[in-house]
């Protein structure tokens, strides 16, 4: 599932495509993606608009129009985009005929769990503002607000990274990447952090999310770049996905539980409590 790095990598990738330009015709081929909006109401809407920019905000990906108006992607579990120099993908939901691109920008989802939400610019920053807190790559977050989080919820340290309202855009992946960096364990309960530990967190998630964003994210399953690159942050996981296999700082197994609902990998050595080692 794309996480914060990956939506940025396409958001990266869209921007020579997309912006300034005039999308000229907009087809939807799956009624599920803009509901409630019916496909030819969606289709209506964008077509003739201008993309003025691309932003993102956690993981969604955020088509800014003219006439005030807000495409909002969401990748869900299996979305993905294609320009018009990759090839034609199996399941594609959207096409963008843009101005001056010699093909469309395809939409391409095999699950259809990801969504396209149209509205004003009020409306959508609503909508986002309900549902998500500061990015953590921005100036609003820091440790100091991490922890008043944090010491608020009885509930495991990984679930409260995974709130998008605690902060935006992280899942799985960058969870457990960031709690190994830290040296804090993820299933410790959030209010045991300390105002140190916050600060080691919000640092060790901003590198591990900058690291993804400089290599084009991390390609597990379906997640490509726009061109149909293969991102490279999976060879440079430190704790995602290498439960049973030895901890690259210490030697020790590597550990692996449910944590949250989420497979979780720690190092019982190297994150043994919130107080574990200096960054670096
Ligand atoms: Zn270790």
């Amino acid at each position: 599932m794309p996480e914060l790095p990956e939506v940025e990598t396409v958001r990266r990738g869209l921007v020579p495509l997309l912006e300034g330009r005039v999308l000229e015709r907009v087809e939807v081929l799956d009624e599920r993606l803009v509901r409630p909006i019916a496909p030819r109401d969606a289709e209506q809407l964008l077509t003739g608009r201008r993309v003025l920019r691309l932003d993102r905000r956690g993981k969604y990906l955020l088509l800014v129009l003219d006439d005030d108006l807000v495409a909002v992607h969401h990748l869900r579990m299996t979305g993905s985009f294609a320009g018009p120099a990759a090839e034609e993908p199996r399941h594609v939901r959207l096409r963008y005929f843009v101005e001056g691109l010699a093909g469309p920008v395809r939409y391409n989802d095999p699950r259809r769990f990801g969504t396209l939400d149209i509205g004003s610019s009020a409306e959508i920053t609503a909508y986002l503002d309900s549902r998500l807190g500061p990015e953590p790559l921005g100036p609003d977050w820091n440790g100091d607000a991490l922890y008043e989080r944090l010491r608020r919820r009885s509930t495991s340290l990984k679930a409260v990274l995974l709130d998008q309202r605690v902060v935006a855009g992280l899942g799985n992946i960058y969870v457990d990447e960031a709690c190994f960096l830290a040296g804090v364990r993820p299933d410790l309960s959030a209010d045991r952090v300390s105002r140190v530990g916050a600060e080691r967190l919000v640092a060790a998630v901003r590198a591990r999310l900058q690291e993804a964003i400089d290599v084009g994210g991390s390609t597990l399953r379906d997640y490509r770049g726009v061109e149909g690159e293969v991102g490279g942050m999976q060879e440079r996981f430190v704790a995602y996905g290498r439960a049973g296999r030895p901890c690259l700082t210490c030697g020790n197994t590597m550990r692996g539980a449910r944590i949250a609902g989420r497979g979780t990998t720690w190092c019982a050595t190297c994150q043994p409590t919130n107080r574990a080692r200096k960054l670096g």
